[in-house]
This record gives structure tokens, sequence and C-alpha cells, in this order.
């Protein structure tokens, strides 16, 4: 079903992404893995698909995109508050949903939206599981939602950061995720259930590295964020 949003206000989280918020129409609800198809010309025919970025508690609703300079980017950063764009979802199985033991979230990028949905609400529901989060990124200015990660009200819950080009102020490992990091960084490998979410070749770089460790399909759920090579 399609719906109008009231377009709130932005938020910048890196030089090179930005968050929408739009007002939460009444009985609306997602599950936090989940996107909408957006529209944010009113008569425009550019669409994407956009994860929610937050948790499905919160009274809005939030995308966060990667500025590409494309014209669907070009289009967001024209929204003012009080414009209306057409959305249709939630869509998409990506989620946490069911899984009994613990959790590794691994994302490359601005792969991180849906996998930072679903951590805010794993910490709304306050879940005691231990949580791990695998974050890939090129460079520290690269890392949306740095702080509010770290903040999240999780008892049993760390984040490993993987930067290209590390940096002393924050304690990561260098170069891409690999099965050398996951074996290190996760515990009981066996009884985890693995969130991979990011560019298609990114996730595929990651199963054939959680192949090498023995993982199984079973064991896998993926987002692969197409439009980003
Ligand atoms: C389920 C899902 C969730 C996503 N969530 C996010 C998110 O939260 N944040 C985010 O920044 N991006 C997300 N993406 C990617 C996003 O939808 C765009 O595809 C991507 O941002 C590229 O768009 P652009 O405006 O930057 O560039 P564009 O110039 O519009 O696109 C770049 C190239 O990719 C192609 N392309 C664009 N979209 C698609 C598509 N959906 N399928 C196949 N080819 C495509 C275009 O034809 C073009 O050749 C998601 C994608 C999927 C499938």
């Amino acid at each position: 079903m399609a719906l109008q949003l009231n377009f709130i206000e932005r938020i910048t989280r890196t030089p090179k992404a930005n968050s929408y918020r739009f007002s939460r129409p009444i009985d609306f609800s997602f599950q936090a893995g989940q996107y909408m198809l957006l529209w944010p010309e009113a008569s425009g025919s550019l669409v994407h698909p956009l994860s929610f970025s937050d948790g499905p508690q919160e009274d809005f609703l939030e995308f966060t995109k990667r500025m590409t300079g494309s014209a669907y980017c070009q289009s967001l950063e024209s929204l003012r508050p009080g414009d209306q764009i057409t959305a249709k979802g939630p869509l998409g199985s990506f989620s946490a949903e069911g899984i009994a033991g613990q959790i590794v979230c691994i994302a490359g990028g601005i792969g991180i939206t849906p996998i930072r949905s679903i951590l805010a609400e794993l910490a709304h529901q306050h879940d005691r599981r231990a949580i791990t989060l695998i974050y890939g990124n090129a460079d520290e200015e690269d890392i949306a939602f740095e702080q509010e990660l770290a903040a999240l009200n999780l008892l049993n819950f760390q984040i490993v950061h993987v930067l290209q080009k590390p940096i002393s102020r924050l304690q990561a490992h260098a170069g891409f995720i690999n099965a050398e990091i996951i074996r290190a960084e996760v515990q009981q490998l066996e009884s985890s259930t693995f969130l991979i979410s990011g560019p298609p070749v990114m996730v595929k770089a990651v199963e054939s590295q959680l192949a090498t460790l023995g993982i199984s399909q079973e064991q896998i759920r993926t987002d692969r964020f197409l439009g980003y090579s």
C-alpha cells in the first residue's frame, strides 16, 4: 500500500551519509531489518529501497542514505520540513526474529542501517544474549552511528571495528573483514547466527570467509544493497 510520509528533518551522520526522518503514520508498524521503497519527488519516477535505520519503537521513521551525488540523493537533499513523499512497504525478511542463540552482525559501510535498527530493537527489549557487531568501513570518517551504537543499552554487546585505514583513536582491525578477525572476535562460532548487510560484493566475500570457518548456510541471513558495487 502506498503511504504519504511527512518529512521532519535531516541529520548529518558522516560526510557521506545523511539520515532523513519522517513522521510515523498512525498504526504503521515494521520489523527491524525491513525497508521501504521511497519516492522523494511528488511526480518523479525516482525510487530506491532504503532500510529503516532506527528501531520500530521510535515515533518517527528514519532512513539513512549514502551520498553518491545521484539524482535520487539530490531529491532527498531538496526535502524541506513538511514536504510529503510517497512510500511503499514495509518490505523484506531480513531480521533477527526466531534466532535462539548468539547473534553476530556483520555490516559493510552503509549496510549498517538495518543492523542498527535490529540492535536498537534488541536494546529496547533488554536482550541479554551475547551480541557482536563487526563493522567494516574505509576510514574513520565513514563510520555512521559510531556514538549511537556504542551507547546502546545491551548487556552483552561488543563492537569490532575494521578499517581499511586504521587510526590510533579507535581500536580497530586493519583491512577487510575476514575469517581470521571473525575467529578471533567471536566465541562459539558453531552456535551463532550471522546477519550480514552491505553491498553485494561485500556480502559475498563475507559469506565465503564464513564458509572457510565451517559456518553453514542455515546460520547466515543476508541483506544485499543492490545498487552499490
Ligand atoms: C533491500 C535494500 C535496502 C537498501 N537500503 C539502503 C540504505 O538503507 N541506505 C542506502 O544508502 N542504500 C540502500 N540501498 C541501496 C539503494 O537502494 C540504492 O540502490 C543505492 O543507494 C544506489 O543509489 P544511488 O541513488 O546512490 O545511485 P544511482 O545512480 O541511483 O544508482 C547507482 C546504480 O545502481 C543501479 N541501481 C540503483 N538501485 C538499484 C536497485 N535497487 N537494484 C538494482 N540496481 C540498482 C542504478 O541503475 C545505477 O546503475 C538498499 C538496497 C536494497 C536492495
